[in-house]
């Protein structure tokens, strides 16, 4: 991918963003991370989610949704609400570090997300989230994850368009939506503020369902725990992708996603 701009995130730029906890940490100063996502048969995406943010380090988990949420990791608090127009009322007396959504969330998910991005928390708006009517939405906060079909959608455009011209398509949403872009593919491409930049890692074994969920939490916990939304974008796309790199010998394009998310503390200490 050549591009005026565009910069090549190196192993060294993505060291150097890894976050540094102090030796009295505890689970309030991790990162809370509430995945809003799932529904009627759905409930496996937003538990990718979740799964890949514990895995990245987050201290406390959170799956919402209106579907019975069915975490795979016993770690996770759960709320399932009567409906969407009840998430207010949990967030109440609640504060959330960042939130992941979208996952599995269907029909409703531009309601839904235009609700939480009035709350200007970091955010990362993934999968059915990724609408039109979110335009202009986007605050210094907020990571979209579209991968290609999902740019198209948000830009109105056909995908060839997006695939022809990945940087381009990545600038284009990040004007008119705001926050950080991240588009997904091989390579990912991350359009922010101070810059666009290719993603060195990860592979075609990544052609499997889930990827993008994990993707979601991994960022999601990343911003949780501290980092800018758009540094979490940058790292969090090198983790991922390291992770499946590193696990490419072995799985080859058998790889599941549940085990890129497993593999996140691996790239972290192969980076460090
Ligand atoms: P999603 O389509 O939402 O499940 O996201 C797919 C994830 O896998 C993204 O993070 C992509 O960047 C990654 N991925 C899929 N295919 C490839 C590939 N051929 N090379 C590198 N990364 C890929
Ligand atoms: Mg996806």
């Amino acid at each position: 991918l050549e591009h005026a701009r565009a910069r090549r995130l190196t192993p060294a730029h993505a060291a150097a963003l890894l976050p540094q906890r102090a030796a009295d940490a505890h689970k309030g100063t991790a990162g809370e991370v509430w995945v809003i996502g799932g529904s009627e048969g759905m409930s496996g995406a937003p538990a990718m989610a979740a799964h890949a943010a514990l895995r990245t380090g987050s201290g406390l988990l959170r799956m919402i949704g209106t579907g019975e949420p069915r975490p795979i990791d016993p770690e996770v608090i759960t709320a399932r609400l009567p409906d969407w127009a009840d998430l207010e009322a949990y967030r109440a007396d609640r504060r959330p570090d960042a939130l992941a959504l979208g996952m599995g969330l269907g029909g409703q998910a531009a309601r839904v997300a235009a609700r939480v991005l009035a709350w200007a928390r970091p955010t990362v708006v993934d999968a059915d989230a990724l609408t039109p009517e979110l335009r202009g939405l986007g605050h210094p906060g907020v990571v979209w994850t579209p991968h290609p079909a999902e740019a198209a959608r948000m830009l109105a455009c056909p995908t060839h368009a997006v695939l022809a011209d990945p940087l381009e398509a990545a600038e284009c949403i990040r004007a008119a939506y705001g926050g950080t872009v991240v588009l997904k593919g091989g390579p990912t491409v991350v359009a922010a503020e101070d810059g666009t930049w290719v993603n060195p890692t990860g592979n075609p074994g990544m052609a499997s369902a889930g990827m993008g969920d994990t993707l979601a939490g991994v960022i999601a916990s990343l911003a949780g725990q501290g980092l800018e939304a758009a540094v979490a974008a940058r790292l969090g796309v090198y983790l991922h992708g390291l992770s499946a790199d590193l696990l490419q010998p072995e799985r080859g394009y058998g790889l599941q996603a549940t085990e890129v998310g497993c593999g996140i503390p691996r790239a972290w200490r192969a980076l460090r």
